[in-house]
């Protein structure tokens, strides 16, 4: 199934690809991987050439790309390094485009070039230990004092924020029986007094990971709100079309060089005198992993077009997370079974896959929440 793209399109996916192969080998993923660093130098070099400012208007020293722009530079980036994409799309989306949508003049001419240069990174803050798939029900406060505000409480799987530059907080603001009121988005400062960061150990994406962060008597300025007090909820829902298409689009592009290594794989690898992919059994693994990708790219940039023009709907963004996520984390076990016991050493890259993918399941609304949207968008 081809998807028609422009031949700016086809310009900038080949260009971008080039830079990540030479920016973002393979041996200098592994190496992030295992030694738990970010992917500084791939991160930088994007920025050098001006992919962080995409979609950014010219006026902010971006070039203005489409939802389907953002859609294939995040695929390229995640066919090299999930870590990365998602490194990008943290600045991107919970930095430039939230500033985009509610940023005051002020905020957006301060921040949204450095953003776009890679001078600045972001990260995103909304769960806690008490509100995970229930994200309004947060407590973290931030009170209001004469000319700044005053912030307490706890978050967890803030990922990123001990390389982050800025974090978009969500905090409440007025305690209220409707959950979804009261709440209000901040773009404060990481190095704040009175932030402590501690690093969660996890499974997969090591490469940057997360982490617990605890907010004691932070005082921000009163010029940290981004967009209205206490209808920040409203705001956030309206970043999640951004983010459902980014992280959609960057876990396809991981789980293309998934299949990809497979593929090679089985035609490599010979036991009883063939090559493995000649076994109807792991044939038939391939061809399921082939329809699962394809399926996952007609959602990904028939959604692309629709956030573009304004008509996504929240059942559609549901069914895109849920399959795309799901498919990812179905080929990258596939893709481990194929390569036998080499899939499960670490010096081969499937393991890779396999850890970070499970990520996609559970983060940013987990497969059981989006079936909940789904079924309810049924009626039920
Ligand atoms: C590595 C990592 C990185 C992350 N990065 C960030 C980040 O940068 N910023 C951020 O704010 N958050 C981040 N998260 C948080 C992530 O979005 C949450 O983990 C996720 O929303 C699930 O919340 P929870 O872990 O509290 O699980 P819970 O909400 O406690 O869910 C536990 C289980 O119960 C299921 N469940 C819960 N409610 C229902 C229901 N109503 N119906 C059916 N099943 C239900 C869930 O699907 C899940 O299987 C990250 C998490 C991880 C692990």
């Amino acid at each position: 199934m081809d998807i028609e793209f422009t031949e700016e399109q086809e310009i900038l996916r080949a260009s971008v690809g080039k830079l990540l192969a030479e920016v973002c080998p393979q041996e200098y993923v592994q190496k992030c991987d295992t030694e738990a660093v970010p992917p500084r130098e791939a991160y930088n070099s994007l920025a050098e050439k001006g992919w962080l400012g995409l979609i950014l208007p010219e006026e902010y020293g971006g070039s203005d790309g489409s939802t389907v722009d953002l859609a294939i530079l995040l695929e390229e980036a995640g066919r090299h390094y999930e870590e990365l994409a998602v490194w990008m799309f943290r600045s991107m989306v919970w930095g430039a485009y939230a500033l985009l949508c509610h940023g005051s003049e002020k905020q957006k001419s301060e921040f949204l070039p450095r953003i776009g240069s890679g001078e600045i990174t972001v990260c995103f803050g909304l769960t806690e230990p008490g509100s995970g798939s229930d994200a309004t029900a947060l407590t973290t406060f931030a009170e209001k004092k004469n000319d700044h505000y005053l912030i307490n409480g706890q978050k967890v799987f803030t990922s990123g924020m001990d390389i982050s530059d800025y974090c978009l907080l969500v905090a409440r603001t007025t305690k209220s029986n409707r959950q979804q009121e009261g709440i209000t988005n901040f773009f404060i400062d990481t190095k704040t007094p009175g932030i402590e960061i501690r690093k969660i150990e996890t499974l997969g994406h090591r490469g940057i990971g997360t982490t617990q962060v605890f907010y004691n008597d932070v005082k921000i300025p009163l010029d940290s709100v981004l967009g209205e007090v206490d209808n920040g909820w409203k705001a956030a829902d309206q970043y999640l079309w951004y983010e459902r298409l980014s992280l959609s689009a960057a876990r396809y592009g991981a789980a293309c060089s998934a299949f990809d290594y497979a593929l090679e794989y089985a035609k490599g690898r010979e036991q009883f005198g063939k090559p493995i992919g000649k076994f109807q059994a792991i044939s038939h693994k391939l061809a399921d992993m082939k329809v699962m990708l394809e399926v996952s790219k007609v959602l990904i940039y028939k959604f692309a077009d629709q956030v573009g023009k304004g008509k996504a709907t929240r059942h559609d963004a549901a069914i895109l997370k849920l399959y795309t996520s799901e498919a990812y984390k179905t080929i990258s076990d596939l893709g481990l079974q194929i390569y036998g016991g080499y899939g499960y050493c670490m010096e081969y890259p499937m393991q890779r896959f396999f850890r970070d993918s499970r990520l996609s399941v559970i983060g940013a609304g987990s497969s059981e929440i989006q079936r909940n949207i789904i079924a309810k968008s049924l009626g039920l």
